[in-house]
């Protein structure tokens, strides 16, 4: 299946219905299957998947900064779909700060998150939001924050299509809900997935999970799907069953060099070693503190 790129999309859409339809990402707009947006770096490089239906759409995930938000919106906006339903997959604020943006632009929606997942957020999310926006410059975040309804179900309909729910999983965070596809063999991932960006590693590290998400990643391969979407990545990266390899073998590599160094410094450059360029640099630093704490 082909995924637009957030660039692909904004080209096309700005390019209009005539010149649009010159572009294949246009003509596959037309078809259900799905599309996904992938962040700036400065919006960490997540991604969030939209869902299409013949005339309505289910998104997953919000986005962080407010810029980004708005450009999903645009996407979704162009593919002349009405959006009935967000998940938010976890409570990491990269996937939800987000949402007031799209709310905004998409009064009808009902935003959602698993119950134990939503259960938390009500905690959460006003400190989260009030430390992260109020250490940044006006705009960069939406200026309010909104708490998901639970969802005890464990799907969503589309179009009378099943767009299941997976239960609560351990990724980079104890509680990530996936999302599986079948009509589309498709599975989002989410958190429990990356490429070519550096890994949040910080709760793994603290509460000792790399064991549990690695038990993770082999539930989800074991489903098989074709097409398989990460949580992060950079514009263009794969989007199949490689992105399991990558995550593991990220995880291989954190733990080789962490046992390999006796302080922050050594695990810093060892970490880096061979991976200069990958995205999501912002996470290096927790990282090494939680391995490392000064
Ligand atoms: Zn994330």
């Amino acid at each position: 299946m082909e995924i637009m790129t957030r660039r692909t999309i904004l080209k096309a859409a700005a390019a209009g219905g005539a010149a649009g339809a010159l572009l294949p990402g246009m003509a596959h707009a037309a078809a259900k299957g799905t599309e996904v947006f992938t962040s700036d770096e400065a919006g960490l490089l997540v991604d969030s998947t939209v869902i299409l239906g013949e005339k309505s759409a289910v998104l997953i995930d919000a986005q962080f900064t407010a810029g980004n938000a708005g450009l999903l919106a645009e996407m979704i906006a162009a593919s002349g779909r009405t959006l009935e339903s967000i998940l938010i997959t976890h409570i990491h604020p990269d996937h939800i700060l987000g949402l007031p943006v799209l709310l905004d632009r998409f009064p009808q929606a009902k935003a959602y998150a698993q119950t134990d997942i939503q259960g938390i957020l009500a905690q959460i999310l006003g400190g989260m939001h009030g430390q992260i926006a109020g250490n940044a410059p006006a705009g960069v975040f939406a200026d309010r924050f909104v708490v998901p309804e639970a969802l005890s179900a464990d799907h969503i309909m589309l179009e009378g299509e099943r767009i299941e729910i997976l239960p609560p999983m351990a990724g980079d965070t104890a509680l990530i809900t996936p999302v599986h596809i079948p009509s589309l063999n498709t599975l989002i991932a989410t958190d429990v997935a990356y490429i070519d960006t550096h890994l949040w590693m910080e709760e793994v590290v603290q509460n000792n999970t790399i064991g549990a998400w690695r038990a993770s990643i082999e539930q989800l391969r074991g489903i098989g799907a074709a097409t398989v979407i990460p949580g992060h990545r950079k514009s263009g990266s794969a989007n199949d069953a490689s992105v399991f390899d990558a995550t593991v073998a990220y995880l291989d590599h954190f733990e080789a060099a962490r046992a390999a160094s006796a302080n922050a410094e050594e695990f810093r450059a060892k970490l880096l070693e061979g991976r200069e360029d990958l995205g999501f640099g912002f996470a290096i630093d927790r990282s090494v503190a939680a391995a490392f704490p000064a």
